[in-house]
């Protein structure tokens, strides 16, 4: 498998309780390398636009305005088989379905309030990360 890049996103709920670095040390003892980051507060047409997928479903608006209550942390991972690894590392959407030692399960307070995003496809990282990249903001 080669080295591919996936995008990842530390939700409003890690900024809030000041867990950015404790989700990216377990991040980088994955052995994923963190290649771009960028800490922004998204606008409501961004978070719509990143979550468009699931615009019919009862609980985007709660979403879109959890994304946009406080600054996220924009990222880029690299390593192998990096989409694949980073959703093993995050753990199933609900924290209560995480498995023990996951980024969710240590972390996260709900199903909405999931601490972390990450791209569920190599063809959607590529999508994600050019939504909130420029090439020369990665340095790998
Ligand atoms: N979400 C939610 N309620 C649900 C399912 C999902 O609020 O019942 C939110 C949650 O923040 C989740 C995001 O919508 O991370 C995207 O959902 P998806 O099913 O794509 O999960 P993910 O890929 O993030 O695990």
């Amino acid at each position: 498998m080669a080295t591919e890049r996936t995008f990842s996103i530390l939700k409003p709920d890690a900024t809030r309780r000041n867990l950015t670095g404790a989700v990216n040390a377990v991040i980088e003892e994955a052995g994923l390398r963190i290649v771009a980051q960028r800490r922004i507060r998204m606008t409501k047409e961004q978070a719509e636009k990143f979550y468009e997928v699931h615009k019919e479903r009862p609980f985007f608006g709660e979403l879109v305005s959890f994304m946009t209550s406080g600054p996220v942390v924009v990222q880029v991972l690299e390593g192998e088989n990096a989409v694949a690894k980073y959703r093993e590392v995050m753990g199933a959407t609900n924290p209560a379905q995480a498995a023990e030692g996951t980024i969710r399960k240590r972390f996260a307070e709900s199903v909405g309030e999931n601490t972390v995003h990450g791209s569920d496809s190599a063809e959607n990282a590529k999508i994600e990360i050019a939504q909130f990249f420029k090439d020369s903001d990665i340095a790998a």
